[in-house]
């Protein structure tokens, strides 16, 4: 470099210690970021959503069998991995429940059928406002409950 280009770098750094950022990369990023915002904002609103349709249905539930019930997680899933979760979450029943054709005893999935009776199964509380995820639990919830699902 001869010495009127460094002198002219020097002057520029002078002029200006902190140019501005790059301006493409600047406009990427910036874009980036809205992108961001606007898949967390759909997700807030799908997780809302959901959780809106779980107690609209939790509530028809309740009014058309008079059963208590709470989402409890089966931690005997086969799918249950070390350190990894992927059990469903089920629709437990807390009463009996004796609607039509459909029987299910006190202390057990809205999903069970007897040939799982043999099944040794755990399912616990997790106060941690989980939605069921079971699709039989839901399936049948639904239909007791005479609602359909919103937008599926
Ligand atoms: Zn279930």
């Amino acid at each position: 470099m001869t010495w009127p280009e460094l002198y002219l770098l020097h002057l520029a750094s002078q002029a200006e210690p902190s140019p501005p950022p790059p301006p493409q990369q600047t406009a990427a990023r910036a874009r980036y970021q809205a992108e961001e915002d606007e898949r967390q904002r759909a997700a807030a609103a799908a997780q809302q959503r959901e959780e809106e349709e779980w107690q609209a249905l939790a509530t028809a539930l309740r009014e058309a069998t008079g059963t208590r019930f709470e989402v409890r997680h089966n931690y005997t899933s086969h799918r249950h991995l070390d350190g990894y979760t992927q059990g469903g979450d089920h629709i437990y029943l807390l009463d009996t429940l004796h609607v039509g054709r459909i029987r299910r005893g006190a202390d057990r999935p809205l999903c069970w059928v007897p040939s799982r009776a043999a099944d040794p199964e755990v399912f616990d509380h997790l106060d941690d406002g989980r939605l069921p995820t079971c699709r039989a639990c839901l399936r049948l919830a639904r239909r007791l409950a005479g609602t359909t699902p919103a937008d599926r």
